[in-house]
């Protein structure tokens, strides 16, 4: 017992912050943390305050500046705590703060303080949560649901707006992956560059350091953690500019995927996608030129509702000009509630088929090229599997799991999965690689 973290607790208020105090309680002790109540033999201090009427500020002020002078690291949560400023200016050594009902968002302060403690003769998952995926990646999920309404789809009605998850839980979920043996981190939401919006960027705190709630830091700080740290679902808005240098530095992987799903401006208009207005076409031409290593996936829709010849073949002059490594293309099928269904123009099934397939064609032609120009060169990639002629199936930066292609090494001797090998390209085809070590 000697050795569990400790976390003292003041709880303020009125019904409704008392009943916020007990859930966070019940997370702490469901954890395995144990409850102190002593400044003094705590490890790290939560205040959930009030904020109704001037003496309940002061009051809880006072809580505050008590538990800074008692122990020294504390966590303000509570109605008060909406009022970040108030508490900032009053004192500026609290570790995080949270509004009131943010039970996770405290959690997530605390883990970043203090570990959550593992033990495993009683624990049923081990820290890193139960995965199905092979132990060397995971998936990262950062956020859930999304604020654009794009017309074909209907996640937001299905998943609601975009909640942001708490950057510091983010972070220990990551590092408690790598710690159990995740070399490559797939970062995955809705909308990856919308991150931190619905919280307004907030400031929060990985291992006592504070960290920004947006996809910049995020990435950056993952950077750190030595695994490969690959972006997904990533929409051009303008500060996607700022992780170029992260992936051009080798921080980040230099892979994005960003799904584009039309290039005509009124069909993208129609989709009500967002980032459309931005100059796509310059904006990959300038990321190449900073990081010429980078490697773009993208995802269309073809057929979509009044979708007319002459627009379908602007998509096909784009695809020549981008010079995307990997797209997969989808011809538009209506989803029941989806707005896109009340658009004039349906396209014909047929017609639909018929440019799905020309637009595979052009893209299977600059795929090919794209990945014959690697032959000869030397590169990093990672063991999936060893097959069973005992060749070695790996992955090299540009290549993520399951949906794009592999590097195959011809003598997989004394290599598992999950192994990082240097390796030559010494042929292609139009999805896969093959490759010596050297
Ligand atoms: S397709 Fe549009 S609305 Fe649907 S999840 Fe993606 S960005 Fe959000």
């Amino acid at each position: 017992m000697a050795n569990l973290p400790k976390v003292g607790f003041v709880s303020l208020g009125c019904p409704k912050a008392t009943s916020d105090s007990e859930r966070i309680l019940t997370q702490l002790r469901a954890e395995g943390y144990l409850i102190s109540s002593s400044y003094q033999d705590a490890d790290v201090v939560v205040v959930n305050t009030c904020g109704f009427i001037d003496a309940a500020v002061e009051e809880s002020l006072d809580a505050i500046g008590e538990a800074l002078r008692e122990n020294g690291k504390v966590i303000v949560t509570g109605c008060l705590g909406a009022r970040e400023g108030v508490i900032e200016a009053a004192h500026p050594a609290v570790l995080a703060v949270t509004g009131p009902h943010a039970t996770e968002e405290v959690m997530a302060a605390v883990h970043a303080q203090l570990p959550k403690p593992h033990d495993p003769y009683t624990d049923l998952i081990p820290p890193q949560g139960v995965r199905l995926t092979p132990g060397h990646y995971a998936y990262l999920k950062i956020s859930e649901g999304c604020n654009h309404r794009c017309s074909f789809c209907i996640i937001p009605s299905l998943r609601g707006d975009l909640v942001s998850r708490p950057v510091g839980e983010v972070m220990n979920e990551a590092e408690a992956l790598v710690k159990a043996g995740a070399k490559e981190l797939l970062v995955i939401s809705q909308d990856t560059s919308a991150y931190g919006v619905d919280v307004k960027y907030r400031t929060g705190f990985w291992n006592g350091r504070p960290l920004k709630t947006r996809m910049t830091e995020l990435v950056s700080a993952l950077g750190e953690l030595g695994a490969w740290v690959r972006l997904h679902y990533v929409y051009p808005y303008p500060h996607v500019d700022e992780v170029i240098p992260l992936m051009q530095s080798g921080r980040v992987l230099p892979y994005l995927d960003i799904p584009f799903q039309h290039a005509s401006p009124r069909i993208l208009k129609l989709m009500k996608r967002p980032a459309a207005a931005e100059k796509t076409l310059d904006r990959i031409k300038a990321w190449r030129e900073a990081c010429p290593d980078l490697t773009l996936r993208s995802t269309f829709i073809v057929g979509f509702p009044g979708e007319t010849e002459a627009e379908f073949e602007e998509l096909l002059a784009f695809l020549d000009e981008a010079q995307l490594d990997r797209v997969g293309c989808f011809a538009y099928s209506p989803v029941e509630g989806a707005k896109a269904n009340e658009l004039p123009g349906a396209v014909p099934e047929e017609v639909k088929e018929e440019r799905r397939a020309r637009f595979m064609e052009k893209q299977a032609g600059i795929s090919a090229r794209r990945l014959e120009q690697k032959i000869g060169r030397e590169m990093t990639v990672l063991v999936d599997e060893i097959d069973e002629e005992g060749d070695a199936v790996a992955r090299s930066p540009a290549d993520a799991p399951e949906i794009d292609g592999v590097v195959f090494i011809a003598d997989a001797e004394n290599l598992q999965p999950g192994d990082f090998v240097k390796v030559r390209i010494t042929d292609a085809t139009e999805h896969d690689l093959w490759a010596e070590k050297t």
